[in-house]
């Protein structure tokens, strides 16, 4: 699904990605934990080429989006073979990013309808059972600003959702809401999670990284630290790092 090696990120002579691996299988669910600054952001944006990595080999559902030549330069794809295979993924932020001119329900057929040029009539369904599946049927016609915060957030994850990707990626999609909002948030990803789809997600979360994850990736100083089961990431951290990060949990 994802598989991206020795991935070096710098922004001018700041190193933000020194040497990262992560692989992803299909429907594997995936959460990187580490603190501010560890690079956790420029990681998922990479992957996503938001950002261009420096040097390494990133492939998505086994087509190569970039990889090194023999000076260990990455090169790219042509920017067609780039667009196409990252229309195989969806991103959610922190930020919701909603149209606000848009309604809930033009917000979701918007991508479909300009990008993958389908009709109206055909996206229309598929974003009806969308909504259903975050919990806003009944919210089609209102616009962003009549909605909660988590409300916005469920609407994203649906917008997302709409492109058909096979992997979604969550950028802390929880840390802008208010507490009593995060959970239904939460809960749509758990949902996800149950219907197999192929997930990497940023949070803080850690009850939730506990629940769901079949991976946790523990990054810090631009690097992967630790990795495993969550039981073992978690509960049983080995690398003093880990520990470190995870006792301002507790
Ligand atoms: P947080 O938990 O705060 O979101 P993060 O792990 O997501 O942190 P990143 O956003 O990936 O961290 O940032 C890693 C480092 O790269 C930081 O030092 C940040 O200032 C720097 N950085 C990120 N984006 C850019 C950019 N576009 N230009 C310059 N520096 C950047
Ligand atoms: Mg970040």
């Amino acid at each position: 699904m994802i598989d991206a090696q020795q991935i070096y990120k710098a922004f001018g002579n700041l190193a933000v990605l020194k040497g990262v691996d992560l692989k992803v299988a299909k429907s594997e669910v995936v959460v990187i934990i580490g603190s501010s600054g560890s690079g956790k952001s420029t990681l998922l944006r990479c992957l996503n080429n938001l950002e261009k990595i420096d040097s390494g080999n990133i492939s998505i559902e086994n087509e190569w989006l970039v990889k090194n030549n023999d000076l260990k330069q990455a090169v790219y794809q042509s920017e067609r073979e780039i667009k196409r295979i990252c229309t195989k993924m969806g991103m959610v932020f922190q930020h919701f990013n909603l149209f606000p001119h848009m309604t809930v329900l033009q917000n979701i057929i918007e991508a479909p309808m300009t990008v993958k040029k389908m009709k109206r009539e055909e996206i229309l369904p598929l974003a009806r059972e969308l909504l259903k599946k975050v919990g806003l049927s009944n919210k089609e016609d209102s616009y962003p600003s009549q909605l909660s915060g988590g409300q916005k957030q469920r609407v994203a994850i649906a917008r997302a959702l709409a492109m058909q990707p096979d992997i979604m990626l969550f950028d802390e999609p929880t840390s802008a809401l208010d507490p009593e909002l995060t959970g239904e948030v939460l809960k749509t990803m758990q949902n996800l999670a149950e219907d197999k789809i192929t997930m990497v997600i940023v949070t803080h979360e850690m009850g939730f990284a506990r629940a769901v994850a079949d991976k946790v990736v523990f990054m810090d100083g631009g690097i992967v630290v630790e990795q495993g089961k969550p039981e073992d990431i978690l509960i049983n951290p080995q690398h003093p790092r880990t520990c470190a990060f995870l006792s301002r949990f507790i």
